[in-house]
């Protein structure tokens, strides 16, 4: 199913809904066509352009601090399915901090890493297991997140998602 990016009214990028649920707002007046494809969707009296970004017109109040949990396919996309210890293929997602002595499973706490250095970490920290992560983990980039939220980008979406 073909998807849509929303923007806010501000074009700061909110969230991906599928063609057809945009082309109701736009044609609901809750939202304009910023880009359409060369496909059209057909419905019983209307044909319109296959939407791949919109804005809504009216402003969208969203927290500032909006936080999405990482998912593994997330921070797997995030760390380049390589294991931040050792730069291996990562299999395993390895909490930093280990959960069993208060590690949270938030993206500054979480790596992808392979089985190997995940196993002979067991619930140490990386100090205590004589580990060094390869670079300090941190959020992803909004285009990281919505590519792991949809399973792939839209071209037409990188502009909007460039940080
Ligand atoms: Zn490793």
């Amino acid at each position: 199913m073909p998807k849509a990016l929303v923007l806010n009214a501000t074009y700061e990028p909110l969230c991906v809904v599928s063609a057809r649920r945009a082309v109701v707002l736009v044609l609901g007046e809750k939202a304009e066509m910023v880009r359409h494809d060369d496909r059209v969707l057909r419905s019983q009296y209307l044909t319109v352009p296959q939407p791949s970004v919109i804005r809504l017109r009216d402003f969208v109040k969203v927290p500032r601090r909006r936080r999405i949990s990482p998912s593994r396919r997330a921070v797997f996309l995030r760390d380049e399915h390589t294991c931040q210890y050792c730069g291996s293929k990562a299999e395993n997602i390895d909490h930093v901090i280990p959960r069993s002595k208060g590690g949270l499973h938030i993206w500054e706490n979480v790596v992808a890493s392979c089985r190997r250095c995940n196993g002979n970490k067991e619930n140490r920290t990386p100090q205590e297991a004589g580990l060094r992560l390869r670079a300090k983990p941190k959020a992803p980039l909004p285009q990281t997140l919505i590519a792991a939220l949809v399973g792939s980008m839209h071209p037409h979406w990188s502009e909007f998602l460039a940080v």
